[in-house]
């Protein structure tokens, strides 16, 4: 893996790394599906709860139902008996049988409060009273409804309160008939709405629970709570009733009651055969109070969770970045290393006063690049360059000026080298080595004129030259060693030759071979 640049490393610190970034996905994920499914949970407890209440309330309006329908069936039958003796009875005798008859009836039957046959003009003929009452009741509705409807079935009229005894009762009533069918009067049996009241009252539907018993127009009959002054009034526009217009004799549904404006779970059941509607209902606040608590706990145990999730993700994030942070600090201090073992190794290749290549790094170069050129069959050049009369110009400048004047000539034999892998070398005191790999004798020879002119153009003074100034010479030596077979030494003495040729036929020249 390639170390990164510091730079890049001080990215990499500032950065949410890959696997820091999933890690808080999975820490989030995983408290956001606990989340979920406590919520899932909660909802799908809740409607159980509504659903097993709503079971629990249908059976109810069921037992409603029928105990209403017993009630009724119970004063049915009295009725037809009384319809029996009306029409067939007579007079007298046969109405002081009747009242004893009635009295055995309503005494014998708790339901019952009163029972009463009505001549055509609404007086009173017989009665489960101890005497007769004087006056009329041809203005009571049931009356009325009787004179204008021939059907003999029975009739549950509007709850009435009753003139003999002051009792809140609802009427059932049936039509007599005279032997020619015309309208003879009425049989009516009182039903005790108290009765309703005892049945309805030993129901559980909590504190805001409800009861309703009414006509199917509307007219309520019992309602618990129980105010004597609902009774008759309508509730033609409440849920209820709208509903069971709605949806038929059977249903249930979450309703707001227009009375007192609670949300109640309401179950209701229209009678068989007879014009009644019982409902029943639980206020959804109490059918959810259990539920509540539930929410309440599981959710302070769920969030205990979360609390606790989210604590050690932290850490784990944390714990990723500290060690991301060790690795990218692990990383910079190899980084840092590298530079100074880098540094460290270019100290030791380079020659002190100079800054070229010395002496160690010309001799290992230069065994690599013999082997090199003998493995590839190229050519491969050495330049050996030598100060003229250089032992003078320290005589004459001294040694400091003879130390710079080294370094000006390594610079421009340091720029006549062009190629990355050439490699240009202090030898020795005033005398310099130049590498050229992959060059020839034309090379080698182009190369060291230009150094040589380079370090003429330096123009520096020395007096007791010939030329006046500084000047070099140098023996160029190219060699093919996978032809000629020449080891790295025959290099440096074929060069050292072609030097000492130069110093003797001149100087500040180049002698190079082969020609
Ligand atoms: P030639 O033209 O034949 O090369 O004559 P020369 O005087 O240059 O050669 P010689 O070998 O006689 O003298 C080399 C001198 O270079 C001797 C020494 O004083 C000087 N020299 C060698 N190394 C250094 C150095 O590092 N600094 C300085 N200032 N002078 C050096
Ligand atoms: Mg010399
Ligand atoms: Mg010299």
């Amino acid at each position: 893996m390639p170390t990164p640049s510091l730079p890049a490393i001080d990215q990499l610190l500032l950065q949410r790394t890959p696997l820091v970034r999933r890690t808080i996905g999975l820490v989030a994920g995983f408290a956001a599906m606990l989340l979920a499914l406590h919520v899932w949970n909660l909802w799908t407890s809740r409607q159980a709860v509504l659903n097993d209440t709503a079971v629990s309330t249908a059976n109810m309006a069921r037992a409603l139902a029928s105990h209403a329908e017993r009630s009724i069936k119970i004063g049915d039958a009295v009725l037809g008996e009384m319809v029996e003796r009306a029409e067939h009875g007579g007079d007298g005798a046969a109405l002081l049988r009747i009242h004893e008859r009635l009295q055995a009836i309503t005494s014998a039957t708790p339901e019952l409060q009163e029972l009463f046959i009505y001549g055509a003009d609404g007086s009173r003929l017989a009665t489960s009273l101890p005497s007769t009452l004087p006056g009329t009741n041809a203005d009571r509705e049931f009356f009325r409804y009787h004179q204008s409807h021939t059907e003999r079935t029975t009739h549950v009229g509007k709850p009435i309160r009753s003139r003999s005894t002051g009792v809140l009762t609802i009427p059932l009533s049936r039509r007599v008939n005279r032997p020619d069918g015309s309208f003879g009067g009425v049989v009516m049996a009182s039903l005790k709405l108290e009765f309703f009241g005892a049945f309805y009252d030993s129901f559980d539907v909590g504190r805001s629970g409800t009861i309703l018993l009414a006509i199917d127009d509307g007219t309520l009959l019992y309602r618990r709570p129980f105010h004597a002054s609902m009774v008759g009034t309508s509730i033609a526009n409440g849920p209820v009733v709208q509903l069971y217009r709605k949806a038929g004799p059977v249903g249930t549904a979450m309703l707001v009651s227009n009375i007192d404006g609670i949300e109640r779970l309401y179950s209701y059941r229209h009678l068989d055969g007879m014009p009644l509607l019982v409902a029943i209902a639980r206020s959804q606040a109490e059918i959810l109070d259990g539920w509540r608590g539930t929410v309440v706990n599981t959710s302070a145990a769920v969030l205990i969770a979360v609390s606790m999730l989210a604590w050690i993700g932290v850490r784990m994030v944390r714990q990723l970045r500290a060690r991301e942070a060790l690795s990218v600090e692990l990383q910079r201090a190899r980084a840092a290393l590298q530079a100074h073992n880098l540094s460290l190794q270019a100290l030791a290749d380079s020659d002190g006063l100079t800054g070229l290549a010395n002496r160690r790094c010309f001799e290992s170069t230069l065994a690599r690049e013999h082997e090199r050129a003998r493995r590839n069959g190229l050519p491969c050049a050495l330049l050996l360059v030598d100060v003229d009369h250089f032992k003078k110009f320290n005589d004459r400048y001294g040694h400091v000026a003879g130390d710079d004047c080294l370094r000006r000539v390594a610079g421009a034999i340091a720029a006549g080298t062009r190629r990355p892998t050439d490699l240009a070398a202090r030898y020795g005191g005033e005398e310099f080595a130049v590498i050229l790999p992959d060059t020839n004798a034309d090379g080698a020879r182009a190369v060291a004129e230009t150094i040589r002119a380079a370090v003429a153009a330096l123009g520096i003074p020395h007096a007791d030259h010939p030329a006046g100034h500084v000047t070099v010479s140098l023996g160029a030596h190219a060699a093919r060693p996978a032809l000629d077979g020449s080891a790295a030494l025959d290099w440096v003495r074929a060069a050292d030759a072609l030097l000492y040729e130069a110093k003797a036929t001149g100087r500040n020249r180049t002698v190079a071979r082969p020609a």
